[in-house]
């Protein structure tokens, strides 16, 4: 029962009921097909509301449905839109909380609009690369204008009701129960006779359409360079000022172009991606999470800071803990100064940087964060001292409390063992800087147990992170995967490039920074840590020393001024250093390597398909629990641009077939281990059977 039909006098009030949001669902298009029918038909009914039952009017399309990819059944939403607006009573729509996408264009095939103040309107499909395929490019024009319609359809913007009350969008925007303010109005409209308003009879007026359509295509050119959506979204509502028919139909037209587009397949897949890598296929739903009411982290360095504001931004109590006092003092200041920053530009009000000031508190001792339902370590990335902190919130911690680990590269299996308690365990590694970057990788130890996964998923939400679990390795998924990108880069400088263009390469095909820049940010000095450690645990690894030589000069990137670039005191631009392309050309030299021109499609490609070969081992080894959690990880950490939908996605689009035999190629041209491009036995058995990642 996706519609409730019932009569309020000579009223039918038609209810969407399909949780969680209404979703227009096929049975729920058949529903109000057959409900404007049977009210059409009763001379006992004069009028007709439709509204939504629960927390919204309708959030839109059927999100299963639509994620199926197969054709819609009949009645389509365009199909049932059309019912109500040739229906000869009137038809009256009561929208309240949500009325979004295809629930919008639902109420703007309705004669009346009756409105609750907050409710949020919007037309999003842009978002997922796709315009309102259901008249919302033709009729919001004609309800709120040219400008403004072409403002929300190209943007996908929220905005409260009340803000276009003034409009035709809406009769009436009231406070209070709207069903019963759409009854009455209904009454009036009956009672008054009002003749049926149906918004594609009106007429869209510009005064200089031509030039604000210009000025619009301008604009949106420049700020969504990588995706069609928006400029299509435009061409659709510029049709609004002709006949709606066939303004409908080029609406028509321009979705099913967009459909087929990588880049609409790229954003719905990140969408699609986001909600599965929530799920943990052995840790079922009703899972009862642990209460997190108080938080403790250790170490108040780079990363214990900017968790610790993550925490407090989402208004949650942290206390973080240090072994010197000069250190507490040098972290809770720069908290303070991160603060201030944000207030200087704006984005944070005194009231608010004091509310989140008074939430963190420093400490010295242990005794205070023993009650703390859960601890995040953030020391000195070294086993030994991670055996000493763990081996003693062992001792101090309460029951039940969650001991995880913010480490980067350690054996989350090993810090577990320092502990009596493995199960209450877990790694959960945050990003720098943690209080701005959305990724956290949750690591799942072999002991860790279900309610404490469900727990910091939940938790995650929480504090605006999107949580993917990945399975204990070396580097998890984001940064083993991106070890074997960088070896490429390295490679790459040996063989004929320079580190500008490499950044350029990648960058032009959409990475937000190259390795070169990337690493100059990070620190040169880490992954030169990471690689000495790996010279002496895989001495079958073979890598370029090329970046060994630039750290032993001291050259660790921003922090000294100098790494594969120039940077000057206090800023961040990357300016290419002469003496840094010698070093590279004379280490060629030194290995007696003849330098070739290398091709940005070649520099692209290695890099990216060392990536994505890497993405293939994880998924195999159950370290990733699906190929969209790694795309998941790439989009929302590590810049991969996101209309490329994440490295597997992008293996998929390349077609996987196409990558062996490059990987083949580059197995002989390449500096370094032939066996380095080896493909991964899924991806070879995928490509061999001409399946794709994502089935
Ligand atoms: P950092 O050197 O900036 O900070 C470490 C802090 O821990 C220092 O302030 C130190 O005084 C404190 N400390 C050391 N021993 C302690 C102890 N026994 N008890 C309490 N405090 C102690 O290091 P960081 O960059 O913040 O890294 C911390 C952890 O986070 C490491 O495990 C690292 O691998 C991991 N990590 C770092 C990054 C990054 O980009 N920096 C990213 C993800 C994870």
């Amino acid at each position: 029962m996706s519609i409730r039909y019932e009569t309020r006098g000579p009223v039918a009030v038609l209810t969407m009921d399909n949780p969680p949001v209404n979703g227009l669902g096929h049975a729920v298009r058949t529903g109000l097909s057959e409900g404007v029918e049977r009210a059409e038909l009763d001379p006992g009914i004069a009028a007709i509301v439709i509204t939504g039952a629960g927390k919204a009017f309708s959030g839109g399309a059927d999100i299963a449905e639509f994620k199926s990819g197969k054709q819609l059944l009949e009645p389509s939403l365009r199909v049932v839109i059309r019912a109500l607006e040739g229906s000869t009573k009137p038809i009256i729509a009561a929208i309240h909380s949500v009325a979004m996408g295809g629930g919008l264009e639902l109420a703007l095939g309705c004669h009346f609009r009756v409105v609750a103040k907050g409710t949020k309107i919007a037309l999003p499909e842009v978002k997922l690369g796709l315009l309102p395929g259901a008249g919302g490019t033709q009729r919001l024009p004609r309800a709120i204008g040219l400008e403004a319609a072409a403002n929300l359809i190209a943007s996908g913007e929220t905005v409260l009701a009340e803000t276009l009350g003034k409009t035709a969008l809406f009769d009436r925007v009231v406070d209070g129960d709207v069903l019963e303010a759409a009854l009455a109005f209904a009454e009036e409209v009956v009672r008054e006779k009002r003749p049926l308003k149906k918004l594609r009879d009106v007429k869209v007026e510009h005064p200089n359409e031509q030039g604000f359509l210009q000025f619009a295509r301008n604009t949106v050119t420049t700020m969504s360079k990588n995706f069609p959506a928006p400029l299509a979204c435009l061409e659709a509502v510029a049709a609004c000022t002709g006949p709606f028919d066939a303004g409908l139909r080029k609406e028509g037209e321009l979705f099913q172009k967009l459909m087929a587009t990588p880049e609409s397949r790229a954003l719905q897949h990140f969408f699609f991606a986001e909600r599965a890598a929530s799920k943990i296929a052995d840790v079922p739903s009703d899972t009862k999470p642990r209460a997190i009411q108080k938080v403790a982290i250790l170490g108040a360095g780079t990363m214990g800071g900017g968790i610790a504001m993550s925490f407090a931004n989402a208004g949650i109590p942290v206390t973080l803990l240090e072994v010197k006092p000069e250190a507490l003092d040098k972290g809770l200041g720069t908290i303070r100064k991160n603060y201030e920053s944000s207030l200087k530009k704006g984005k944070l009000t005194e009231e608010k940087m004091a509310q989140r000031l008074a939430l963190i508190q420093g400490t010295l001792s242990y005794d205070a964060i023993a009650q703390a339902d859960l601890v995040i370590e953030a020391v000195f990335e070294d086993l030994g001292v991670k055996e000493a902190v763990f081996t003693q919130l062992d001792q101090v911690m309460k029951p039940g409390a969650i001991l995880a680990s913010n480490t980067s590269t350690l054996d989350v299996n090993k810090i577990a063992g320092f502990t009596k308690r493995p199960g209450d365990v877990v790694g959960l590694h945050f990003f720098s800087p943690a209080n701005v970057m959305k990724l956290l990788e949750v690591v799942r130890g072999a002991k860790t147990s279900k309610d404490v996964l469900a727990t910091v998923m939940d938790l995650a939400k929480k504090i605006g992170k999107t949580a993917v679990v990945s399975g204990v390795c070396d580097g998890f998924i984001g940064n083993r995967m991106i070890e074997r990108y960088g070896i490429q880069a390295s490679f790459l400088l040996e063989e004929g490039a320079l580190p500008s263009q490499v950044d350029r390469a990648l960058e032009q095909w959409g990475m937000a920074m190259g390795p070169f820049r990337m690493n100059d940010l990070a620190g040169n000095d880490i992954g030169w840590a990471i690689r000495k450690r790996l010279y002496v645990e895989h001495p079958e690894l073979v890598y370029s020393k090329i970046g060994d030589k630039l750290c032993e000069q001291g050259c660790f990137g921003q922090k000294t001024g100098k790494g594969w670039y120039l940077y000057e005191p206090g800023r961040r631009d990357a300016i290419v250093d002469p003496s840094v392309d010698e070093m590279v050309v004379a280490y060629s030299k030194e290995l007696g390597i003849t330098r070739r021109a290398i091709s940005d499609e070649e520099i692209v490609e290695r890099c990216i398909f060392a990536l994505i070969n890497e993405g293939a081992k994880i998924v195999e080894e159950g370290i990733a629990q699906r190929a969209s959690d790694i795309d998941v990880v790439y989009l929302s950490g590590y810049g991969f641009p996101i209309h490329r939908g994440g490295p597997m996605l992008y293996a998929d689009e390349v077609g996987l077939v196409n990558i062996v035999a490059a990987m083949r190629r580059f197995a002989r041209i390449s500096r370094g281990d032939p066996k380095f491009w080896e493909p991964a036995p899924l991806l070879a058995k995928l490509a061999a059977e001409g399946r794709s990642f994502h089935g």
